[in-house]
């Protein structure tokens, strides 16, 4: 069948298993054709093909919550629960998950595989940073517990190892204690790039923060931003059911690609900047309009047409990043290739997980459409990224060649010896691995 990550490109054809049970998720390892390279796949909200190979196994089966350890705020689930699954549980009892995406629904083993970061990096780290315990399944067939003090260099491969190393079966996440389920959100406008960093580093001691930026701005406008914070509050006025999902809307069908062009997106950007800059007053949310504003609008992937879209998201290191990323934006402003959605974080320290993508520093992701000519300017971006001693996020990747994957993940040697010895014959490979040299080239 066809398919693709959540940005829609590139789209392939490949078999598509989805095991019912854990002996045939076994069976299908140990009978497969040698030939044939194998990848897990989570929800797909991962969206260029780093869960894309000839054969990709579905983790959807392993939606089991196994244990809910209520004295040391453990909870133990399959790999296939998904971030919101677990939020309908913990959110009700006061708990919450340490470290979310920008959107709910992804896989327990895609927010390890990918060892994704939220709002609240620079205070709490990756996904990963919170695990107890995870049970792998090798290419051998075999079941391996690990965690930071077992098994600990599989462990530290696993996690942001993009479904390299095996099968992540389950995992203990823990999870913290919060005072209800909203947010004190307030937002604060920066006419400019420096504005902006001045603003994150002003306002350290708020748990969650996040700017969007207007990516077409230029000259003296150049970075102009919203910063939104964010602290968990508990809610005076006692609200139910906070923790359920609201009703959203759908986007029915695919918006025909010419009307995203320099124009309406410069709109759209001025428009939201203007509307943000006169309500930027303290507010109380509920949780999921603060972390995921984009889960209330099914498919909103459909918005950039049928040809999909990339996301560019790469960081670079704290002393340069006004530079380089000024340097990434007065490139995209002049092209007119912007986007809705530019999203800048400040991020902490690296964890030890040889393939992790954040670090201490500045992430900005891009959307843009899909096009032909779009990729001339990414591999101009590229080396801007790489001459700043950066690197791009694969779990957004579609695109990355060998070159700049190795630049930006020095350890990717050692998490290629860790492979070589888990997974000896080469098992497991996605299009995004054997694209950058970190699979094909082993074996
Ligand atoms: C709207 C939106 C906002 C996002 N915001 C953020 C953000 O703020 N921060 C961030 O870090 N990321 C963010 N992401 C990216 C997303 O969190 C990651 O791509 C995540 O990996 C997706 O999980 P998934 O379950 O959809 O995995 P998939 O996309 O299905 O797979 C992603 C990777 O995980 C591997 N994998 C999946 N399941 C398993 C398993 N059981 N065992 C082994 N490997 C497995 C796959 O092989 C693949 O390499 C966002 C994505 C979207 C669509």
């Amino acid at each position: 069948m066809e398919i693709t990550g959540w940005g829609r490109f590139p789209k392939v054809t490949a078999d598509v298993h989805e095991p019912v049970d854990f002996s045939s998720l076994q069976m299908l390892l140990t009978n497969n054709n040698p030939a044939t390279k194998l990848v897990a796949r989570g929800a797909g909200r991962s969206y260029g093909d780093s869960a894309l190979a000839q054969c990709v196994i579905s983790s959807r089966f392993m939606d089991n919550f196994s244990t809910l350890d209520e004295s040391n705020l453990t909870i133990r689930c399959g790999a296939g629960v998904t971030l919101d699954a677990i939020l309908r549980v913990c959110v009700p009892r006061g708990w919450f998950l340490p470290v979310v995406p920008g959107t709910s629904h992804v896989s327990v083993g895609g927010a390890i595989a990918a060892d994704v970061h939220g709002k609240n990096h620079h205070v709490d780290g990756t996904f990963c940073d919170h695990l107890t315990a995870i049970t792998l399944l090798l290419a051998n067939g075999d079941l391996l517990s690990c965690s930071p003090s077992k098994n600990q260099e599989i462990f530290h491969a696993t996690c942001g190892g993009m479904g390299l190393t095996g099968i992540i079966i389950d995992a203990t996440i823990q999870l913290r204690a919060v005072p209800g389920a909203f947010i004190q959100s307030h937002s604060l406008v920066a006419n400019n790039l420096r504005e902006c960093f001045e603003l994150f580093e002003n306002n350290q001691g708020n748990h969650y923060s996040v700017a969007w930026l207007d990516c077409l701005a230029r000259g003296p406008a150049l970075g102009r931003s919203i910063l939104f914070l964010g602290d968990h509050i508990a809610d005076r006025h006692k609200r139910p059911a906070a923790y359920q999902t609201r009703l959203g809307i759908t986007v029915p069908f695919n918006t025909p690609g010419f009307l995203l062009n320099r124009q309406s997106m410069t709109l759209f950007n001025n428009t939201y900047f203007k509307l943000k800059r006169r309500a930027s007053k303290p507010a109380t949310v509920k949780y999921n309009s603060f972390f995921f504003p984009l889960d209330n609008i099914a498919n909103w992937n459909r918005l950039y047409g049928a040809k999909g879209f990339l996301q560019y998201q790469f960081l670079v290191p704290k002393d340069s990043a006004y530079e380089a990323i000024a340097a990434v934006l007065h490139k995209v402003a002049k092209s007119g290739k912007g986007s809705f959605l530019s999203v800048l974080k400040k991020m902490g320290p690296a964890n030890k997980n040889y393939l992790s993508f954040p670090a201490s520093g500045f992430t900005l992701a891009l959307d843009f459409k899909f096009e032909r000519s779009l990729l001339p300017l990414l591999e101009q971006l590229d080396e801007i990224v790489l001459a700043y001693s950066g690197r791009l996020y694969l779990a957004k990747d579609a695109r990355m060649n060998e070159k700049v994957f190795k630049a930006g993940y020095p350890q990717w040697e050692k998490f290629a010896e860790i492979k070589r010895k888990v997974d000896p014959k080469g098992l497991f490979a996605s299009l995004q691995s054997d694209r950058i040299g970190l699979t094909d080239a082993l074996y």
